[in-house]
């Protein structure tokens, strides 16, 4: 056949007639049966996609949420555990078909007991990464029951919707992260004798966010008033996790436990090992003589805790998260085209700092931000191509600095 003869074999157009003739194995076809047939894929890859989101979701393995989480969050292991249990349930229930059965799942919103800069707020920001979801990170502090000064508790649905762009559907499948739950502890287990009007107060009104309610939310925030527009949200399928220290706990749970490192008799016998770790024994009872009121604790089901962290989990945060603080800074100076290298007597001593200093995992940021903040500022635009950070170089630096300032900050 000539190059005249050829036909696309779809419209059957010679081939002077098209642009361009594409040729198969016993057949042609022309550029616009290319645009009009990758129009039907897309469109069907389209319907294909809603089908499926009609029906049920890929909802991501308890194994995988684990193996993602690995990825960002150093060490907790059972906690990661615990919380991709938790995560998968929550969206099996939100995906559960109506009506078709009477069991009903009830929600698995999560507490964490972990000193401060654990990655309690890490492990709630890779859950939401993950699912793709908007996430809310709010401080228990500022919130107050309304007529107080402060925040009112549906604020914290404000920050949703902003975080979900203000789509109310997306908002209503969020995760909402509430930090330092613990300062909003009533003063005594008993109420009858310290009432503290404020923190029982703000955990009655976050009580009905957690177990699922209609709030009408400002989406711009702020007090309420009258000429304001709402955007209702259901809190319904809202996952709420909520994380605190709960400093001085560890007494309650070893009181309950009767235990004594020393055992007298009746009483468990530990190691100083797990003393350390005694927040893994957390139960609801210890939450409730520090001052949650029960029905809190009821709708926060999932109880776990951060083990603190120590030397070797710090020396891993610093170099092994996919977004480790080491690869930013590699990366950031390679972008002027420097090859900056950490010896490991160096990271040692970034960890050692870190932890001298009880500046925890949050520490070792800063502790690197001084110690290369001068290398950033002098560096680029100038020949020097190569920087090696080592023990001596980070020592010089820190003796310069104010690193003690850091701790009284912390
Ligand atoms: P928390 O909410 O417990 O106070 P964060 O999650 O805000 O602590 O952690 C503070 C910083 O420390 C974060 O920048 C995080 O990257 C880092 N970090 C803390 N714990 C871990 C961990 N287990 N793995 C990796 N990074 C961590």
């Amino acid at each position: 056949m000539s190059e005249k003869e050829l036909i696309c074999s779809f419209c059957g157009l010679s081939k002077v007639q098209t642009n361009l003739l594409v040729a198969g194995q016993e057949a042609h076809i022309c550029d616009s049966c290319i645009e009009q047939a990758y129009g039907i894929v897309v469109e069907e890859a389209k319907k294909n996609e809603t089908e499926v989101s009609n029906d049920e979701p890929k909802i991501a393995k308890p194994k995988e949420i684990k193996a993602f989480l690995d990825n960002y969050v150093i060490g907790q292991d059972q906690t990661k555990k615990i919380i991709s249990v938790a995560v998968y349930n929550h969206y099996k229930r939100l995906y559960q078909k109506k009506g078709k059965t009477d069991v009903e799942i009830e929600k698995s919103n999560v507490l964490i007991a972990g000193q401060t800069g654990t990655g309690k707020t890490l492990v709630a920001k890779t859950i939401a990464r993950m699912l793709n979801v908007p996430l809310a990170i709010v401080d228990a502090t500022v919130l107050t029951e309304a007529g107080y000064v402060g925040e009112e508790v549906e604020t914290i649905l404000t920050r949703l919707l902003q975080s979900a762009d203000y789509d109310q559907s997306k908002a209503e499948r969020g995760i909402v992260f509430i930090d330092e739950i613990d300062k909003i502890a009533r003063k005594s287990d008993n109420p009858s004798i310290t009432r503290d009007v404020s923190g029982e107060g703000v955990q009655q009104a976050l009580l009905k966010l957690l177990e699922g309610t209609v709030v009408n939310v400002p989406p711009k925030g702020g007090r309420k008033h009258p000429d304001q527009k709402f955007i209702e949200l259901n809190t319904q399928n809202i996952l709420f996790i909520a994380g605190g220290a709960f400093d001085g706990i560890e007494k309650i749970i070893s009181k309950r436990m009767n235990m004594q490192v020393v055992g007298y008799k009746n009483s468990i016998k530990i190691s100083k090992n797990e003393i350390k770790n005694i927040l893994s024994y957390i139960s609801p009872q210890d939450l409730k003589q520090f001052g949650l009121i029960p029905e809190i604790i009821g709708r926060l089901p999932v109880l776990t805790h951060m083990n603190n962290l120590d030397k070797t989990a710090l020396r891993s945060i610093l170099t092994e998260p996919k977004n480790a603080i080491i690869k930013q800074y590699k990366k950031l100076f390679e972008m002027d085209g420097i090859n900056i290298s950490f010896s490991d007597d160096g990271l040692d001593h970034i960890v050692e700092k870190a932890l001298q200093y009880k500046l925890g995992a949050r520490g070792l940021r800063s502790i690197c931000e001084i110690v290369l903040s001068d290398a950033m500022f002098e560096f680029p635009g100038t020949n020097r191509k190569k920087l090696m950070i080592d023990k001596k170089y980070i020592e010089g630096k820190l003796s310069k600095s104010k690193l003690n300032m850091l701790k009284v900050a912390s």
